[in-house]
């Protein structure tokens, strides 16, 4: 069975968007993995299909309500389903590479797309959402935040990059970031290829590079170097 991802969603057009292109899109028409979205919308009450309602206590904006919401998640995962259950949310815990390679080892992933001011606190607790952020800003919608998780996901897949991810090296994969890359000319517009890189000595090429990415990560992301190997490369 390949993985399957299944999008609740408000705008299903939005889906696969991007990701059907390029190397994910040829992966997904090849079913290497497989996409569906359930619209909440058809879950929908009365003649305007109304999915969300104004908080409760007062305030700005709307919420989108527990039962509508619960009847389209509980469509795209039954009782039993075995896909984590995702929820979109600047509230969650952060993205790291680490769960985006347990999400692709496993079977698949249920994502709910919030809108408006966000969901009823309740069908959070009832379906037992597991709340993911993408980063510490705000999007209008969950919708983008579930292709950049799906997109991460997807390059991971058996045989939807070939040999094209390198483990060991790239961003995140250790505690570190990648180390700078070069390709032809040697020379343009007066810069050269660090010549250690033409030198051919491969032993010496991969310390360079690892002292690369080491002078990289402390001068920009100093953070990483202190996280808790749980968030790291697992
Ligand atoms: N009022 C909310 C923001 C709602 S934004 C708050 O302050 O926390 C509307 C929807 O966009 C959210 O329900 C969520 O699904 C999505 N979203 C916004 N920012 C996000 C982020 N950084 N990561 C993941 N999803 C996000």
């Amino acid at each position: 069975m390949s993985f399957h991802a299944s999008v609740v969603t408000l705008y299903p057009e939005m889906f696969p968007g991007p990701l059907g292109m390029s190397l994910a899109g040829r992966a997904l028409s090849r079913d290497d993995w497989r996409l569906e979205t359930v619209h909440i919308r058809e879950f929908g009450l009365g003649r305007h299909r109304m999915v969300d309602d104004t908080p409760s206590g007062g305030g700005a904006g709307m919420v989108l309500r527990a039962d509508v919401l619960a009847q389209a998640i509980d469509a795209a995962a039954p009782a039993g389903d075995p896909r984590p259950r995702l929820l979109m949310s600047p509230r969650g815990r952060p993205l790291h590479q680490s769960r985006v390679r347990e999400l692709a080892a496993g079977p698949g992933v249920v994502i709910v797309c919030g809108r408006f001011e966000g969901v009823d606190e309740r069908v959070i607790e009832a379906r037992g959402l597991e709340e993911v952020s993408i980063g510490d800003y705000v999007l209008s919608g969950g919708e983008i935040a579930a292709l950049t998780l799906l997109d991460a996901v997807v390059r991971l897949l058996p045989g939807v990059m070939g040999n094209e991810i390198s483990g060991e090296t790239e961003s995140f994969e250790g505690n570190l970031l990648e180390h700078p890359h070069y390709t032809r000319p040697v020379s343009w517009e007066g810069r050269e290829i660090p010549p250690i890189l033409a030198s051919g000595d491969h032993g010496r090429i991969a310390k360079w590079r690892h002292a690369e990415a080491e002078r990289l990560t402390r001068e920009r992301r100093p953070d990483l170097l202190e996280r808790p190997a749980a968030e790291r490369e697992g």
